[in-house]
């Protein structure tokens, strides 16, 4: 299975990709994760976008392509993922577009989680003090400010990319305000609902 989390920083995508991987044993593919590791082994990836990241702003589409593009030619890919966090414009989603269709595969869902944007602010400052009683670090772009501006590169250049597939058709809106278990129920019904649109390879 293929499929996209779309919806605005502090959604749940990240929340609900790592139970869809549970469940469907595919990998979650999340660019932020992957540019946040690599800024911190410090390759010329994450030199570049280290800055970008902490200001909020998004990484240039050439690079997020390229790291995509290395990151579904691996392995464990092959029968599926979860994107959580990419496309976030509409180069990026006609990019993954390319690339699958370059090898015959098409996604089988595409999922929006729809949220309140002025219920996020409250939950990512919730989200960096449950991180800190863990005794791990709170991400710096989890602080408010960094997060509007987050907030605002989303409605900018991000908000486009639902209608990019809603035109196609291939887009499932989901109440991301719900309980975490709802979310994810609503998502699984979704999901029992797509028909796949390629042979899996
Ligand atoms: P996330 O963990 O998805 O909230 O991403 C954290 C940060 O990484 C974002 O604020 C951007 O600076 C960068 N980033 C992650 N994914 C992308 C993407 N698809 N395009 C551009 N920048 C991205």
């Amino acid at each position: 299975m293929r499929l996209i989390l779309l919806g605005p920083p502090g959604a749940g995508k990240g929340t609900q990709a790592k139970r869809l991987v549970d469940k469907h044993g595919i990998p979650q593919l999340s660019t932020g994760d992957m540019l946040r590791a690599a800024v911190a082994a410090g390759t010329p990836v994450g030199l570049k976008a280290k800055a970008v990241m902490e200001a909020g702003q998004l990484v240039s589409d050439e690079i997020v392509i390229g790291i995509v593009a290395d990151r579904i030619e691996e392995a464990d890919a092959r029968r599926g993922f979860i994107l959580d966090g990419f496309p976030r414009t509409v180069a990026q989603a006609e990019a993954l577009d390319s690339m699958l269709a370059g090898k015959g595969l098409a996604l089988d869902a595409v999922i929006e989680l729809k949220v309140d944007q002025s219920a996020l602010v409250g939950r990512i400052v919730k989200r960096a003090e449950e991180t800190k009683a863990r005794g791990e670090p709170v991400r710096k772009d989890d602080d408010p400010d960094v997060f509007k501006t987050r907030l605002d590169a989303y409605n900018r250049d991000t908000a486009v990319v639902a209608p990019y597939y809603k035109a196609k058709g291939a887009i499932v809106e989901v109440d991301g305000m719900q309980p975490i278990d709802a979310v994810s129920a609503a998502i699984d019904a979704a999901l029992a609902g797509s028909q796949p649109r390629a042979a899996h390879g």
